[in-house]
């Protein structure tokens, strides 16, 4: 396994050359894109690493899945699918053409920006605090980490630029899908997305969906079995942006990347694999993350299809 980590992380480092930070959030825009690393973890909870696999990176998107699956143990299925579709779309992540041109305003899924930010308004909590600290609290058993936090300054930089993802708060809050007050929401979003962690916690985290829901460190039932199968079906259909499909074919195995250069993908019954690669391409992903899975999945034939 460590042979063939080494090999993947030598094999995709011929692209990222390729790829871009994100610098539409300017404190990403200052991260060496040169970095790649990856980390596995199995279900008995024994670890593989190679390359940039302990740097802190924030979750962004990838915080989507923890936060749609807390939505979903604090309101039920039902409630939050009334607030957010489960069909993948063909545009970018941040779009807002579809709110206004689909017959109601309720987002296609829950890994677009607006699904998220509409899931985001229906996490429990007394206050905006509250709800971090829950979904932070909930971020940390998934990772087995108990140190993570968000990152101050990319926050700040996002809180100071993000008038696209406030466009679709406050269109979502005009047609009633937003509970509360839309700027608390976006505060909330803006943190979860700042939240920070390694390839080895997101490896973790998909060893735990992997396992259906179980810790492969302790055993215990994290998620019920049934959020897990949920938020694997939307990694695979939505969980690489608009790339989706020809990841689906490539890799095959449910994944979701996120602007920091993350990506978390499981291997059913098998393993989890956490990526840090900042180097994206153009439609968000880790460039080189996309090569590592790539390698892994054909070399170990972990296609789910
Ligand atoms: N914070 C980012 C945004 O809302 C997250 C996007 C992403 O990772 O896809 O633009």
């Amino acid at each position: 396994m460590q042979n063939l980590l080494d090999e993947a992380i030598r094999y995709a480092l011929l692209y990222i050359h390729e790829g871009k930070t994100a610098s539409y959030i300017p404190e990403l825009g200052k991260i060496d894109p040169n970095q790649l690393g990856v980390a596995i973890v199995n279900l008995e909870g024994s670890q593989w690493h190679s390359g940039a696999y302990n740097i802190a990176f924030t979750m962004q998107s990838i915080s989507k899945i923890a936060a749609l699956m807390l939505a979903i143990m604090d309101r039920g299925e039902q409630y939050v699918f009334n607030k957010v579709g489960m069909e993948p779309t063909g545009d970018p992540f941040n779009s807002i053409i579809k709110l206004e041109t689909m017959k109601t305003a309720k987002p296609l899924n829950p890994m677009i920006n607006a699904g998220a930010i509409a899931v985001d308004s229906l996490i429990l909590g007394v206050n905006t605090e509250d709800k971090l600290s829950r979904l932070i609290s909930f971020i940390r058993k998934l990772c087995h980490n108990d140190k993570i936090w968000f990152n101050e300054e990319v926050y700040k930089s996002e809180n100071a630029t993000g008038y696209r993802n406030r466009a679709l708060g406050n269109f979502m809050k005009d047609a009633g899908i937003i509970e509360g007050e839309v700027e608390e929401v976006l505060q909330l979003y803006f943190k979860q997305c700042a939240i920070e962690v390694n390839a080895i916690d997101l490896a973790m985290m998909g060893a735990v969906l992997a396992g259906d829901g179980k810790s492969p460190v302790t055993g215990e039932l994290l998620i019920p079995k049934g959020v897990a199968r949920l938020v694997k079906t939307f990694m695979v259909t939505c969980g690489m942006y608009d790339a989706s499909g020809e990841f689906a074919v490539r890799v095959g195995l449910p994944s979701k990347s996120g602007v920091g250069g993350g990506i978390v993908a499981t291997v059913p019954g098998k393993m989890g694999i956490g990526i840090f690669g900042p180097a994206l391409d153009n439609k968000g992903n880790s460039a080189g993350g996309i090569k590592i899975l790539e390698y892994i999945s054909s070399k170990l034939d972990l296609s789910i299809f």
